[in-house]
């Protein structure tokens, strides 16, 4: 692939993944409708196969690797879904997977990445590059690093989500999506683009870390330091070089959550969807509840990107 990814590669993403991903439920919730004046339409990923919608993305970019590199075998950095994504991935397709995970990662993705039979390298997220880490090993080892969003197989197999729920609900007002690098944001921004042309896209990014909002806004990729929230899966420094000029180029705005927000979600989408929803995973519904006022009347899509959570952790934070 060359130049950007566009539509067309999400849907050939869409058909190298069919019948290996899992197409999730859309939940509805009359007590959310009414809350928000508004149709809301849940996408649930966070019933998606290990967990979260990088399994996709994933999958989609070790499909397209060659007889030679599935061989020699490939390697991943991540917080953990894009880890164990890529772990199961490897294992489903007889690939030998090498993961980077910071010492701090949620013990359950750790665990879960082993668990797919995936080689796990510790390192210090607030200490270490973990792209340079990756790179070294990927040369030292001849491994094909697989980035966790900024990829153009990546992107084009998060953008399955969105072309998924058009598919199911048809076209929508506006659109919920969590954002960390933005492959999972410029995916989706392809197919609604596609699909729902008007329909009105927002990322939402952690309050904590609202790099993604800032480069939206001035038009550069801005760096930050790794932001200190609750969402592990979007504590991303930066928007990547491919993810960045689709995001600029499709997407409404970017809004933020603060970790509050989020366990205000994560509480609600339990109790009352009986939905469990890892706290990055509610970054959709914190957004979208934070527009209370301005989405009176639409359909909106929220997307729930993932469920991975210890649950002593989930306790901890919905007791609070
Ligand atoms: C990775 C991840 C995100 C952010 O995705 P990006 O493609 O990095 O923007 C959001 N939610 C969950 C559950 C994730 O694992």
């Amino acid at each position: 692939m060359t130049g950007s990814p566009t539509y067309d590669d999400v849907l050939a993403a869409a058909q190298r993944i069919r019948g290996h991903a899992h197409e999730t439920p859309v939940m509805r919730s009359s007590t959310l409708d009414a809350e928000l004046g508004a149709q809301l339409f849940l996408k649930c990923e966070n019933l998606q196969r290990m967990g979260a919608f990088k399994f996709r993305g994933a999958f989609n970019a070790l499909s397209r690797l060659d007889a030679a590199r599935r061989r020699a075998g490939v390697v991943a950095f991540s917080s953990g879904n894009h880890a164990q994504a890529i772990a199961l991935s490897a294992r489903l397709l007889g690939i030998p997977a090498t993961i980077l995970m910071p010492h701090d990662a949620p013990a359950a993705k750790v665990e879960a990445t082993r668990g797919y039979g995936g080689r796990v390298v510790v390192y210090d997220r607030y200490r270490q590059d973990r792209e340079l880490l990756g790179r070294e090993l990927a040369e030292r080892e001849g491994l094909t690093l697989i980035p966790p969003y900024d990829h153009a197989d990546v992107l084009s197999g998060q953008g399955t989500v969105a072309k998924e729920l058009f598919e199911q609900v048809g076209e929508l007002d506006a659109l919920f999506v969590p954002l960390g690098g933005g492959g999972l944001l410029s995916g989706c921004a392809l197919a609604t683009r596609a699909l729902s042309p008007q329909c009105r896209l927002y990322g939402v990014e952690p309050a904590a870390g609202n790099d993604g909002q800032q480069s939206f806004r001035s038009g550069a990729i801005v760096h930050i330091d790794t932001p200190r929230t609750i969402a592990d899966g979007a504590q991303t420094q930066h928007l990547g070089q491919l993810t960045f000029p689709i995001i600029r180029r499709d997407v409404t705005d970017i809004v933020t959550a603060g970790d509050s927000e989020l366990v205000d979600a994560m509480r609600f989408l339990a109790a009352r969807m009986k939905l469990l929803v890892e706290p990055t995973g509610c970054l959709g519904l914190a957004g979208a509840r934070s527009m209370k006022g301005q989405i009176d009347g639409l359909r909106v899509g929220v997307v729930l990107s993932g469920g991975n959570v210890d649950l002593a952790r989930f306790a901890e934070l919905v007791a609070r």
